[in-house]
Formats: C-alpha cells, sequence, structure tokens
C-alpha cells in the first residue's frame, strides 16, 4: 500500500459535525450541503442527481469506474397526529425498535423551516403516577409519543405553532469523543462512512495520488428505507464497494477497533472474488479485518444490485456497537476502514 497520511482528527471533526447536523430519510438536506461544503475546501465540487445523491469523481489511470458508496440519511421520524391533548403520534422514518428512542431529545422541522425542540415519551412515563403499570407498557406507535418543547395543551395550540402532520422530527445525536478514542452518537450509521470518504479523498488529493480506476464517490440519501443507490450509479461503473457500519454483538464477528468484511447480509452474498480481493489487501497492508454475517441487513450495494445493476459489489465498514440506538465505535475503527479502502482504490 502506498504510505499516505491519513488525517483521523480530520476525519473525528468532519464525523462529529455531520453528526450534529440532522439528517433523516427524506430530509437530508443540511447534511448533504455540509458534505458539499467539506469538498469545496478540497477543492471539489460535487453533482447532484436528481434524487437528490451527492457525487464526487477522482479521475484515475483507468477507466473501467470504481464506486464508493455510503449513506448520509439515518433513521428519524414524521409526525402522524395530533392528539386532542397536544402530544403528537408519530410515524417512523427506517427501521428500529420504539424502545430504543424512548427519552431521546429531538427536534421538530415545520414546513417554514422553525424548530421546535421536544422529548419521545411513552404514555405512562412517570413511575410515580403509573407505578406498575409502566414496565409492563408494550412501546409501539400507539403508546410512544412526542412532548413539545412549547406551553401547549390541546390539538389547536399545536396547530397554532405551525406543527402539521408530516413534519420530520430528528433524534438528536449526541456526538462525543472519548479520551479514550471512542466515538458516540446515534447515526454513526452511516455517518462514520461519510467522513471516511471524505478523509480518504482528502489523503489522496494531499498527496497528488491518482486513485487506479476513475472513482465515483457516491453519498445516498434514502438507504434507511432500502432503495438508497437503486439509481444514480454514474455509467460506466463496473464496481461497487459499498462502506457502511458493521453490526456488533453477540455472535458477530465485528467488533469496535476493526474494519469488517460482510460476506453475507439479508439479501444474500456479496462478490467472492472481490472479496478475497479486500482480504489480500487487508493481509499486505497490516490491516485489521474481520469478516461476518448480518441476520437483518441490507445495503445500499444490495439496493444498486436488486434495481438491475451489472456490477461486482462489495460491503466492508468500521464495527458499530448498539446499532439504530445510541452508537458507538472507536477511532480504529474508522482509521482502519479509512486505511482499506485507500488501499483498494489505489491497487489494481
Ligand atoms: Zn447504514
Amino acid at each position: 500500500m502506498l504510505a499516505l497520511e491519513l488525517d483521523i482528527d480530520y476525519a473525528t471533526r468532519v464525523l462529529l459535525d455531520l453528526l450534529a447536523t440532522p439528517s433523516p430519510t427524506g430530509f437530508t438536506h443540511k447534511a448533504l450541503a455540509k458534505v458539499e461544503s467539506y469538498l469545496l475546501e478540497l477543492g471539489i465540487v460535487a453533482q447532484r442527481t436528481p434524487k437528490g445523491a451527492l457525487i464526487w469523481t477522482l479521475p484515475g489511470e483507468k477507466k473501467e469506474a470504481k464506486a464508493v458508496i455510503s449513506h448520509i440519511d439515518t433513521l428519524g421520524a414524521m409526525v402522524k397526529e395530533i392528539k386532542e391533548k397536544g402530544r403528537l403520534r408519530l410515524s417512523r422514518v427506517g427501521g428500529y425498535d420504539w424502545a430504543s428512542i424512548e427519552g431521546a431529545a429531538c427536534v421538530l422541522h415545520t414546513f417554514e423551516g422553525k424548530e421546535i425542540t421536544a422529548t419521545v415519551l411513552n404514555t405512562k412515563q412517570s413511575t410515580h403516577v403509573f407505578g406498575p403499570e409502566l414496565p409492563k407498557l408494550e412501546r409501539n406507535d400507539q403508546t410512544m409519543e412526542l412532548r413539545l418543547d412549547a406551553e401547549v395543551s390541546s390539538c389547536k395550540d399545536v396547530k397554532a405553532l405551525g406543527v402539521d402532520v408530516g413534519n420530520f422530527v430528528s433524534f438528536d445525536s449526541q456526538p462525543c469523543l472519548t479520551e479514550t478514542g471512542f466515538i458516540k452518537g446515534r447515526h454513526l450509521d452511516n455517518k462514520a462512512s461519510v467522513a471516511i470518504s471524505l478523509v480518504v479523498t482528502k489523503a489522496l488529493l494531499t498527496a497528488d495520488i491518482r486513485p487506479s480506476h476513475d472513482t465515483h464517490f457516491f453519498i445516498s440519501n434514502y438507504e434507511e428505507v432500502g432503495h438508497g443507490a437503486a439509481a444514480g450509479i454514474p455509467e460506466g461503473t463496473t464496481e461497487l464497494l459499498c462502506l457502511d457500519m458493521a453490526a456488533v454483538g453477540e455472535g458477530q464477528a465485528s467488533d469496535e477497533y476493526s474494519v469488517t468484511l460482510c460476506v453475507k447480509d439479508t439479501s444474500g452474498p456479496y462478490d467472492y472474488q472481490m472479496n478475497a480481493e479486500l482480504r489480500d489487501l487487508a493481509r499486505h497492508s497490516g490491516i485489521s479485518l474481520k469478516s461476518d454475517i448480518y441476520n437483518y441487513y441490507g445495503s445500499d450495494a444490495s439496493a444498486a444490485w436488486r434495481a438491475g445493476g451489472s456490477y461486482r459489489a462489495a460491503l466492508i465498514g468500521p464495527g458499530v456497537d448498539a446499532s439504530h440506538a445510541y452508537e458507538r465505535t472507536h477511532q480504529k475503527a474508522i482509521e482502519a476502514t479509512a486505511k482499506l479502502l485507500m488501499a483498494y482504490l489505489t491497487s489494481n
């Protein structure tokens, strides 16, 4: 592997900034604008597909192009109903368990662009009021609700604030970097990978090194609902490398300090030969690479394949603990993934 400088402090800074910028699926414009501004700092003007995905291209030695995909959209919710007493019922955006957002600090975004802070609670949230009823309560769309930080006690009061059915609700990431190198926050899935795409772009430009192939970085904006990269992959692409979080937990080989090669997920196996090449690259570059299978998972590569794309495709990513809840990874996993991506882009 070429000895390129990887600025992990930059990757961490970008990641924390992206985490602090709300981007539930369908409401990603602010976070995408952030990515565009980071690219402008590097001298790159990115393009948007009609669907809103972001693409930038680094010219390479060979014209058969590689695409590197990561998604900026995250879990979130929409206002489903304004209840009589002024609380709001939610409709989930993306797949998660209701219990994972209990107590989450949120922002409601009105159609006029006003932001109202709020909290997700269940309908029997006070133990002093409901006692033994509270732990027995099943968490679902009927028993979870949003409490706005506004003096409201009726549907009319809420509507007077400009709140309406269909308003987006973003969950605060509450991002932080610990002294021990852990990065915590909601939505590390998949902003960690967007930060990795940016740090690798920066490293290649700084070292003035061309990738071996024309390389399209593709930031998708509808992954959490299953069809992110189903459209818009540039013509001439023969290979996709999807960057997305690796699932950490009991029975999984992935961990928070390594990059994982996902060999199979819900959508089936990824490209066998490409996987072998990635394993070789990791071995020769001294990168800690795990192989793993995710039982409840699909990726932008699966979406691109399902849409009829004829490319080789593989999936790598940093290990993320407690995915789709309050997540955690380590700077070591970000670095390992970025190193493997760099080795991949500069290899033949
Ligand atoms: Zn993801």
